[in-house]
């Protein structure tokens, strides 16, 4: 087995065979991290002293027959998982000195399942972002060319697996935050239907968007993964009762008859020609797995753009409004009075991108713009709702590309707030909706990863896997890896 490429399945069957231990397993990658993290800059922290007694604990409930399908596996979390006595900065200078109290429930899920965490993964700043270059930690290379973006907000969490610093990761998308990393980065990233998994102890951005989930190198490893994160908690109010279905024991079914909608206003906008013939071809391939194409309208699709940034920015001004330098925060050097305090320590402790939309939010949200702007946009996201309900009535899943264009340079759209936002244009409409959606692996283009995008009805993560698994089980961009960087 490569190690470099190996997955959370095939790394299971030598930890339990004793061909490996899971400190040694740890000691791998912080080797690989040692090398490769000056060029791809994916984590803010390494976690090294706990990921060693987490891996020699490991090691003990492997050789006593009682390890779970993550224990002594080596993961990333996304920086905005609080973990308790853990740095956890959510990206931003705000939160550079803040360590956390208690530890999210995700993170808490997987130590419980033994999983090692070898650190805390880069972001953009509270997960704004498409190309993790509003991080206060400066922006991640992508691996597979080190002179572009890895894609955000999840861009560290997605850079780690691609690079080989450790199996998989945490992310969270609010917008396309773990299926656009993944697709810039050849992985397979899948947000959960909203509420499947808690957002207890994870950094708010827009809570009624955001959403944990997944990123690693194979629907396999999502499936394992997801069982582990998923489920009830008493602590987040918006988390859903349903039981969580064992994803990773519904991935051999054949997807014969499976009714795929495909949406050709996807294919209109401002898609790449090669990218979208390679949809095409990702397309083709599920049919020729027995299941059928069938067209779709997402009528309100064009609008979901226009809806997202309303209503994101303005649940960022309420979310954020915490961080005053008083009760949470950076707080700036000797202020004169409270006004200056708080102007000060905000001004300072938020970058420009955060700053922002704490601006639009807030001017969305104020008495007399508030039915012009937030409540129009929330009227638009109910449309939207409505057109996936419709079309589920019709077809299983619906398939199409993740993004327009492979990773771009860094630097490149820093300049047009637009062009970046554009890059989420396939992927809003599934955060606004709440239903599951994830990104496969589904080619190159000019040597780049591109991604398919699958989008599920409400709490049907498994028929995203099922289909994911299966056309993993018949092409082999999955497993491709990116070039060793310097
Ligand atoms: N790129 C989108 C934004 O900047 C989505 C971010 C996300 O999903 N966290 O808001």
């Amino acid at each position: 087995m490569n190690l470099r490429s190996a997955t959370i399945a095939e790394l299971r069957a030598h930890l339990d065979q004793r061909k490996l231990s899971a400190v040694e397993l740890t000691d791998y990658y912080f080797e690989r991290i040692d090398r490769h993290e000056p060029t791809i800059n994916a984590y803010v922290t390494q976690l090294r002293e706990t990921a060693r007694s987490a891996a020699v604990k490991a090691d003990k409930i492997i050789a006593a027959g009682q390890a779970t399908a993550l224990t002594g596996i080596p993961i990333a979390e996304k920086d905005l998982f609080c973990i308790e006595g853990t740095k956890t900065t959510s990206g931003s200078k705000m939160l550079a000195d803040f360590e956390a109290p208690y530890t999210a429930t995700v993170s808490e899920k997987l130590a419980n399942a033994g999983a090692v965490t070898l650190g805390k993964t880069n972001m953009d700043e509270f997960a704004m972002g498409s190309s993790n270059e509003s991080s206060y930690f400066g922006p991640v290379k992508n691996p597979w060319d080190t002179s572009r973006v890895p894609g955000g907000s999840s861009g560290g969490s997605a850079a780690a697996v691609a690079a080989g610093l450790c199996v998989a990761s945490t992310g969270t998308d609010t917008g396309g935050s773990i299926r656009q990393p993944a697709a810039l980065c050849g992985l397979t990233g899948l947000k959960p239907t909203y509420g499947r998994v808690s957002r207890w102890g994870m950094i708010a951005f827009a809570s009624s968007l955001d959403q944990a989930g997944p990123m690693t190198r194979s629907a396999k490893d999502a499936a394992i993964m997801l069982e582990h994160m998923a489920g009830f908690d008493p602590r987040d109010s918006t988390c859903l009762t349903e039981a969580v279905p064992r994803y990773s024991q519904h991935l051999d079914q054949p997807i014969k008859g499976l009714r795929i909608g495909v949406c050709e206003a996807f294919f209109e906008t401002a898609l790449d020609a090669t990218v979208a013939t390679q949809i095409r071809e990702a397309l083709s391939i599920l049919e020729s797995l027995g299941a059928t194409l069938i067209d779709v309208s997402l009528p309100h699709m064009t609008a979901s753009l226009g809806a997202y940034y309303v209503i994101a920015p303005a649940e960022c001004s309420a979310n954020l409004a915490r961080f005053d330098g008083i009760r949470y925060g950076y707080r700036c050097e000797d202020p004169q009075n409270l006004q200056d305090l708080y102007t000060r320590s905000r001004g300072e402790g938020f970058g420009q991108e955060v700053k922002k939309r704490i601006l639009v939010g807030t001017f969305a949200l104020s008495a007399g713009y508030y039915d012009a702007f937030y409540g129009r946009a929330q009227k638009v996201r109910r449309l939207i709702k409505q057109d996936f309900v419709e079309a589920f009535s019709q077809v299983d899943v619906i398939a199409g590309p993740t993004t327009p264009t492979p990773a771009f340079g860094l630097g490149e759209k820093a300049k047009n707030s637009v062009d970046m936002y554009l890059q989420d244009v396939f992927t809003i409409a599934a955060s606004l909706a709440g239903v599951p959606a994830m990104s496969i692996p589904a080619g190159l283009v000019s040597g780049l990863p591109i991604g398919l995008q699958l989008i599920g009805n409400y709490l049907d993560e498994a028929t995203l896997l099922n289909v994911a698994h299966q056309f993993q089980q018949t092409t082999d961009w999955h497993t491709l890896t990116a070039p060793e960087a310097p």
